[in-house]
């Protein structure tokens, strides 16, 4: 993101800026698929660790491959068969925990690896497609910042493209069977199309939602089925004009860091404080105020944002505690708030 010019005078207070004037809306990430700390607790040391004591065993003709072309066999392996292979012998736990790529995403991106696993589409990417997505902080369908994984197809996307754009249909298999005029032991036997929901809370007000046990990717399913001729136009006009029960979208996402190679920092995305302040003072505007920056978008928006500039201006620096909106305190998440973030 260097390639985003940011005013000198901007650049030299960088961190500063953003502390005063930016937050991390926390509400998006509970909003879509996530694990308890706890659980994380619970797996993350092993998955970043090999054994303690040395490897005596050794891989059979996979080990007299030299490191590079290992490397190689291992970033190409779906993350089931990865998984599968770290627990060969102790020699291959060191050699897949040492890889270059793994090791990031079982850093920085549990979440998505553990999504993967928990919706059954772990055979369909391998730890190389995880990393790239890692690295990459744009959105695949709008290119703005992108805080979310999105699980059918391992591409980063941000909140606001999940919840409009048409790629991200999702339909439970029974209602997509019965549209596309197909059975549904046929749906199920191809592979990819088909994601297993986990237990979560997937709308903003917390409001217990109904939850299919699978959910089909309806862009792939279609294309799918065309490809094989089980299905028509007919089928297709069908599928595309029945209402989708927005909640379920989000079972299909899970918060998704971006790692910077560039700086070896890891971002989360940030939205504008003195966006929300302009969102109570004049109404309307929510866009503005649900929008999400890397830290480099930010800074470029911190100069053409006039009431964002105020908060700044009246933390001298970022030296004083300014006062600001409700919601971005609590990093938007606070249910009891209307839709423009004022207590409802
Ligand atoms: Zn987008
Ligand atoms: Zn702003």
């Amino acid at each position: 993101m260097s390639s985003i010019d940011v005013p000198a005078n901007v650049e030299e207070h960088a961190d500063a800026i953003l502390r005063v004037c930016s937050y991390h809306r926390r509400d998006f990430d509970l909003v879509v698929v996530r694990s308890r700390p706890h659980d994380m607790r619970l797996v993350q040391g092993s998955l970043r660790a090999a054994f303690e004591t040395l490897p005596t065993a050794e891989l059979g003709i996979l080990g007299r491959l030299p490191a590079e072309l290992m490397s190689i066999v291992l970033r190409g392996l779906d993350v089931r068969s990865f998984f599968y292979f770290r627990q060969v012998n102790r020699r291959a736990r060191v050699l897949s925990t040492g890889l270059w790529e793994y090791e990031l995403v079982s850093k920085h991106a549990l979440e998505g690896l553990r999504g993967l696993l928990r919706a059954e589409l772990a055979h369909c990417f391998t730890i190389d497609d995880l990393y790239r997505t890692l690295i990459t902080d744009k959105c695949t369908t709008c290119g703005a910042f992108g805080g979310l994984l999105f699980l059918f197809t391992a591409e980063r996307c941000c909140f606001e493209c999940l919840q409009s754009s048409a790629h991200y249909r999702a339909l439970p298999p029974s209602a997509f069977a019965k549209l596309a005029k197909i059975s549904p032991s046929r749906l199920k036997r191809l592979s990819g199309l088909s994601l297993r929901t986990v237990p979560g809370i997937y709308n903003m007000m917390e409001r217990p939602v109904r939850r299919p046990k699978y959910l089909i990717f309806e862009e792939k399913a279609i294309q799918t089925l065309l490809g094989i001729r089980a299905i028509g136009e007919d089928s297709i006009r069908n599928l595309r004009s029945r209402r989708e029960q927005s909640d379920q979208r989000f079972m299909t996402a899970t918060a998704y860091p971006y790692y910077s190679l560039e700086n070896a920092k890891l971002e989360r995305g940030v939205s504008c404080k003195g966006c929300q302040v302009r969102l109570e003072l004049v109404h309307g505007d929510l866009d503005h105020r649900d929008q999400v920056f890397s830290t480099r978008g930010f800074l470029f928006h911190f100069s053409r944002c006039v009431e964002t500039q105020h908060l700044w201006a009246e933390s001298k620096g970022g030296t004083r505690t300014v006062k600001e909106p409700e919601l971005t305190r609590r990093c938007g998440y606070f249910n009891q708030l209307g839709s423009d973030g004022r207590p409802a």
